[in-house]
């Protein structure tokens, strides 16, 4: 008899990566495809997992989605700027092809889940995870359990106080120069600079005001939440800028609650190869199975 494996799902706006693994979530086969519309991705998505026996698949979205069980349109997606995307039943269209238990989850959470799980969270009983990249999300868990009500949580949008000496419009078209992700996205680097943010040296003053998001928005999560572990994934922030975020932490808590060591406290992923959201979905494919 062919071996059970766990799916994953990572759908990114601009590409998609798809993956099976054994049940100690050591991947078998990993392959990627550029998003393009929804059925020709969801094709190459479905005839990539019918090379497999598959038990369950653990998927993490673009957004927004519908992650609420109990709605008429969980598992779509809703209004998205990515047009042929907005309304598309994501979930509806893979269970067509495959009558297996899935879990349904934005891509930020199946990062943290996979920080938690096997990364640098693991053993902690409260994470929050944010990824800086193209966009701005986070997601945070508490014992397993993913936190959220009505929707998915948009972290990314936070509100934030600019750093008194970046004059940058911001980046975001709702909330223009005080939300996180307006002012801490990967674009917004060319934006200030008009050069590429790869290209920028790393003691550039961006990465600074960067940083300052950063440890401010760890903040407003630390006094909100308590977690014990803060994640910054995403290509923006390296770890050499995690000792100035730690920094700006400790300006703006100036002294009033007491936190663990902030070397522990507030961290970089630590699984390799940019794989944090892979691993989640095994773990969460993993879940979905068990329940
Ligand atoms: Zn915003």
């Amino acid at each position: 008899m062919t071996e059970k494996l766990l799916g994953s799902i990572e759908a990114g706006g601009t590409k998609f990566v798809v993956a099976v693994a054994d049940f100690d979530f050591n991947v078998k086969e990993i392959t990627k495809f550029p998003t393009t519309t929804p059925e020709e991705t969801l094709a190459n998505v479905i005839n990539f997992f019918k090379q497999f026996e598959v038990a369950s698949i653990g998927i993490g979205s673009f957004g927004p989605i519908d992650v609420k069980v109990e709605s008429k349109t969980y598992g779509h997606v809703l209004n998205t700027p990515k047009a042929d995307w907005s309304g598309f039943d994501f979930l509806g269209t893979l269970k067509v092809a495959f009558d297996i238990p899935m879990y349904f989850t934005t891509d930020v959470n199946s990062s943290a889940y996979g920080e938690y799980t096997k990364g640098s969270a693991r053993g902690a009983n409260s994470v929050v995870y944010f990824t800086l990249g193209t966009g701005v999300g986070g997601g945070a868990l508490q014992d397993g359990q993913f936190i959220s009500g009505i929707a998915h949580a948009e972290m990314g949008h936070a509100t934030v106080i600019a750093h008194p000496e970046d004059s940058y419009v911001g980046g975001c078209p709702f909330h223009s120069n005080h939300c996180f992700e307006g002012l801490a996205a990967g674009p917004t680097l060319e934006g200030r600079t008009g050069i590429k943010g790869e290209k920028l040296p790393r003691d550039h003053k961006v990465f600074d005001f960067i940083s300052y998001y950063a440890g401010q928005i760890a903040f407003n999560t630390f006094v909100n939440m308590a977690p014990e572990k803060i994640v910054f994934g995403g290509s923006v922030l390296q770890e050499s800028d995690m000792p100035t975020v730690r920094e700006y932490f400790k300006q703006f808590n100036n002294d009033y609650v007491a936190t663990p060591d902030l070397e522990e406290l507030i961290v970089r992923p630590s699984i390799e190869n940019n794989g944090s959201a892979t691993i989640g979905n095994f773990g969460l494919a993993l879940k979905v199975l068990k329940e």
